[in-house]
């Protein structure tokens, strides 16, 4: 079939095999030449858990244990195969991976299915007894907008609104390239517990239970969750919203967490990453504009970063380092390039200004629909968009 980018609002329903393959060997390549840890010590992971392993900040994660520091990886993911539509991109990431990790003779092995379930836990518990033995790195980086509760079969779903008061705000309509005004409605308290049951900390907590109790965290094991803080522009609709709520919850299962790894002297970590395009923040509302003009400013200042770039320095600044960048709550930081005072007062300065007509003159909007079609391997160098291929692609997982 020949395989052009079907977008339909935040999401495209497809994605290129070939396209997928060139973004992971992108960067692999990229992890080889910056991102290279000290090899099976101490301070380097070994045995690593991905639990959201295929796309975004997981597959980044998994792709510098793997290529920075050797490590052998168990990922988890739940992604969609071929049919008479392509895979989703996920799926295509993760065969890329495989492939890769099998030419330079890494183990790896994937388990595609739902993470919150006991099922899918079991099969990874087992896994990592006749493979592995002991895991020394949990990465949890799972987006998703519902969860099935493993005991009782309810099914929880996110919403992405405000919390107390309505927000009224600039958006841009991706599709239309229209610049208007949305206001959304505050969660009710309802949303924002079924909020934290998907996204917050109950499953990583869930996930590290499973392990210890299974005896198979490794003396000094380390595990680590992400999130995002912002500023004033996204506050309303991430850090201070129901999303935000969400997150909290992590820095409470994180201390819950550090008591428990305390008999393998183990430790657990927030960690706190850019805002950038993936799945899971191209569904956010405001956030489009955001990171045009993020992008913008930050490409200009020099510092602006992919999923790689930061999960590099996470690893080599923080996981892996005797003085990590960490804050007063203990989580890690590599948002601070972000974050910095100047760069968001040009981000406010082009947001009150930014409208319809300026939109390509003000922020790089073209960056972001790069990176929004990147991710689905589409836009890539060197790639033949007219070839007649199939979307079925070897498997080693
Ligand atoms: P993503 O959509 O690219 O990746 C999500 C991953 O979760 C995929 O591997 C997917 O297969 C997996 N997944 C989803 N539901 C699953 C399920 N039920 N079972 C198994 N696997 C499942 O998302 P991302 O942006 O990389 O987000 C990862 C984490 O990073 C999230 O916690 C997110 O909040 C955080 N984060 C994202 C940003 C950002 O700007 N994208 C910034 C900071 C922090």
């Amino acid at each position: 079939m020949i395989i052009k980018p079907k977008v339909r609002g935040f999401i495209c329903t497809n994605a290129h095999p070939q396209g997928c393959k060139a973004n992971v060997e992108e960067q692999i390549a990229y992890i080889k030449a910056n991102g290279q840890l000290a090899k099976q010590t101490n301070n380097s992971p070994k045995n690593v858990l991905v639990v959201g392993c295929s796309t975004g900040y997981g597959l980044a994660s998994r792709i510098t244990a793997a290529f920075g520091a050797g490590a052998k990886t168990l990922g988890v993911c739940y992604e969609q195969p071929p049919s008479e539509k392509t895979a989703s991109a996920g799926y295509y990431n993760t065969s890329a991976f495989h492939d890769a990790a099998a030419e330079a003779g890494l183990y790896a092995y994937t388990i595609n299915g739902d993470a919150f379930s006991t099922a899918i836990k079991d099969q990874v518990l087992a896994k990592i007894k006749a493979d592995l033995g002991k895991i020394d790195l949990i990465i949890y980086s799972l987006a998703s907008p519902r969860r099935t509760d493993p005991v009782t079969g309810q099914v929880y779903t996110s919403v992405l609104k405000p919390i107390g008061a309505a927000h009224t705000s600039k958006n841009l309509n991706t599709d239309k390239l229209k610049i208007n005004e949305i206001t959304l409605l505050p969660a009710t308290e309802e949303e924002i517990a079924n909020t934290v049951k998907v996204m917050g900390g109950e499953d990583w907590e869930l996930w590290i239970d499973a392990l210890q109790e299974a005896d198979l965290l490794a003396e000094n094991a380390k595990t680590v969750a992400y999130t995002y803080l912002g500023d004033k522009l996204t506050w309303p609709i991430y850090g201070q919203a129901t999303i935000g709520k969400a997150k909290e919850d992590l820095d409470r299962a994180a201390k819950a967490i550090n008591l428990k790894l305390q008999s393998v002297n183990g430790s657990a970590n927030v960690a706190v990453l850019k805002a950038l395009v993936t799945q899971a923040s191209s569904a956010i509302p405001l956030m489009p504009l955001y990171l045009s003009i993020l992008f913008k400013i930050m490409k200009e200042e020099g510092t602006n970063e992919h999923c790689i770039e930061q999960i590099q320095r996470l690893f080599t600044e923080c996981l892996y380092t005797d003085e990590p960048r960490i804050d007063s709550a203990n989580r890690y930081r590599v948002d601070e390039k972000e974050l910095e005072a100047r760069v968001q007062a040009r981000v406010e300065a082009i947001w009150a200004e930014v409208t319809e007509e300026n939109l390509l003159e003000l922020t790089d909007y073209k960056a972001y629909t790069d990176d929004f079609l990147k991710l689905f391997g589409f836009g890539i160098d060197g790639i033949d968009y007219e070839e007649d291929i199939s979307p079925v692609v070897k498997t080693l997982f």
